[in-house]
Formats: C-alpha cells, sequence, structure tokens
C-alpha cells in the first residue's frame, strides 16, 4: 500500500515573466490582499445568507443609521483602521469581527499561496495556482460556515452543498489538483454524512431528541468530498477534540460559546430537548465551527497528518 494517494503531477516548464511574476513580493502581497477582499464578501455573505437576503444587491449599509457605505470606505482592513472602527455618518462602532474575518481571509490565502505555488516553484516543481484558489474557496466557506453556526446555529445549504458538488467534479475530472480520487471523495463525503445523519436519526427515533445537527452532517458531505477519508477522520476527531478543549473553559469562566442560546433562534422545539447528550457541562454546543477549524487545520497540515495516520494504519 502506497503511504499517499498521490496522483502523479507531470511537471510543466514554466515562462520566465510568469515565473518571475509568481516569485514576486507584489504577488505574495496581491495574494493577501485577494484574500481580505473575499473575506469582505464573506462579511457580508454571514450577515445576509441566515437571513435569506441576496448577496450581491443592495450595496453595504450602516445596520445603525442605514446610510451606503461609500467604495472608499469599503477596504478590506484599511477602512477600518482609518475609520478607526467607526461608521462614517453615525459614528457607530463597527464590530471587530468585521476586519476579524478579512484578516483571517488574508492570511488564509497567502498562507496557500506560498503552500502551492512559492514553495513548489522554489523547489522546481509546477505551480498549483488551481489548488491554491481551490483551498482557498474551501477554507473561505468555513470561514462563513464557523460565524454563520455561531450566530444562528444553522449550516446553509447555500454554502455546503454547492462546495459538495464542485469538491466531487474536481475528484471525477481534475483528481490531480487536489489530489484526491473519486473514490476517496465521494466515499468520505457518504461516510461523514450518514454517521452523523445516522446518530441524529437514531437519538431522534429512540429518545425523541435531537443530538446533532443535521447542517454538520451536510458539512461533512461538503468536508469529505475535498479531504478524503482521512480529512474526514481528522475533521470528526480533532474536530470534537478541540470543541471540548475550547468550550469547557470557556463555560466554565461564565461565557458562552455560540453568540446566541438555540432557543432564542429556533424557539422551543421540543426535539431539542433538555438532556440530549451532545451537551458540555449542561450546556448545548455548536459543533459546526469546531469541525470548520479542524478540517481548515487539515488543509494546511495535509502531508503530516495523513503520512502519520498512513503509518498508524500500517502502511
Ligand atoms: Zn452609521
Amino acid at each position: 500500500m502506497t503511504a499517499i494517494s498521490a496522483v502523479p503531477i507531470v511537471p510543466v516548464e514554466i515562462a520566465e515573466p510568469w515565473l518571475l511574476i509568481l516569485l514576486s513580493p507584489a504577488t505574495r502581497v496581491l495574494a493577501f490582499a485577494w484574500g481580505a477582499l473575499w473575506g469582505s464578501f464573506s462579511n457580508v455573505v454571514i450577515h445576509r445568507v441566515p437571513l435569506g437576503e441576496s448577496v450581491v444587491w443592495p450595496a453595504s449599509r450602516c445596520p445603525q443609521c442605514r446610510s451606503a457605505i461609500k467604495p472608499y470606505d469599503n477596504v478590506p482592513i484599511f477602512s477600518y483602521l482609518w475609520l478607526r472602527g467607526k461608521c462614517r455618518q453615525c459614528g457607530t462602532s463597527v464590530p471587530l469581527r468585521y476586519v476579524t474575518v478579512e484578516l483571517l481571509a488574508g492570511v488564509m490565502s497567502f498562507a496557500l499561496y506560498m503552500q502551492h505555488v512559492y514553495v513548489p516553484l522554489l523547489e522546481g516543481d509546477a505551480p498549483r495556482v488551481a489548488a491554491w484558489l481551490l483551498w482557498f474557496t474551501f477554507g473561505l466557506s468555513l470561514l462563513a460556515i464557523t460565524y454563520i453556526d455561531l450566530d444562528y446555529w444553522i449550516i446553509p445549504d447555500g454554502i455546503v452543498l454547492p462546495l459538495c458538488g464542485v469538491g466531487l467534479l474536481l475528484a471525477g475530472l481534475r483528481p490531480e489538483i487536489l489530489n484526491l480520487r473519486l473514490a476517496e471523495a465521494l466515499g468520505a463525503a457518504v461516510a461523514g454524512y450518514a454517521l452523523f445523519a445516522g446518530i441524529r436519526w437514531l437519538y431522534l427515533r429512540m429518545r425523541g431528541i435531537e443530538a446533532l445537527g443535521l447542517g454538520d452532517a451536510k458539512l461533512l458531505l461538503m468536508v469529505g468530498a475535498f479531504t478524503g477519508p482521512v480529512g474526514l477522520v481528522w475533521t470528526i476527531g480533532a474536530g470534537a477534540l478541540q470543541g471540548l478543549l475550547v468550550s469547557v473553559p470557556l463555560l466554565r469562566a461564565g461565557k458562552r460559546v455560540a453568540n446566541q442560546e438555540l432557543r432564542d433562534v429556533h424557539g422551543d422545539d421540543p426535539e431539542l430537548g433538555e438532556d440530549d447528550p451532545d451537551r458540555v457541562m449542561g450546556q448545548r454546543v455548536p459543533f459546526g465551527p469546531f469541525l470548520a477549524l479542524a478540517a481548515i487545520e487539515f488543509v494546511f497540515a495535509r502531508r503530516f497528518i495523513e503520512t502519520w495516520v498512513y503509518g498508524f494504519v500500517g502502511g
């Protein structure tokens, strides 16, 4: 058994101007800016998708005074700094989250550029521009899902289902880009969904309560389609462990993990019983953000995690 399911990548000759462009410091700055720009768009997605609003229209407005935000006040990160985190019209504070999401998305795009384009070039391999953009799309979606789940306890189909489709399509047509074959992507997607949906179904049937949200099952559908079996196992295992490591100290300190109580968002659903099993210290904790965090870890540390896991199962 081979250690890693490698689809051979044929080294390609790359024209000198492209080589210079891809290796220039300006391109690394642009990779960050590209991420920050999409981070800015993610803020719109996080704010509007759970409310069922369009993400392209109308233009952004201040939630307090409803004045339209001018393009020059809508530059990722910088606008926040030069407006000192306040609306230009009414002076209401802009939540720190906006700039946090932009920064995280920028860092993610930059780091993935280094991983898939810059470092391979230095090592004499072909740059993987498509891999950079696709893993960034995956990571950005996980970032949006994290905040939406923290706010609203939902994981939107509008994000996870298209991403799952993209992952499966890639595995079927161009498996070398994400280094994942169709059988692995499809198997992991189905297994992830079936596991969580199965546990949920069992609990609903036996005890009439919802142990896990169907959104978490759909999130695993997307994660499986992009990362395959090892990514799926890592996401569930590391996600659960980190969920405990983060939420126990938070709850002990009297803080909440989610931004709102589940009951306040979804009402008094009898299926959300008081004695459901997924509670940490008696409190419900959203699982989505921790699954998303673990999946992002896998994107960056895939080589180590795969080597470790395959070594473990006797590669
Ligand atoms: Zn305002």
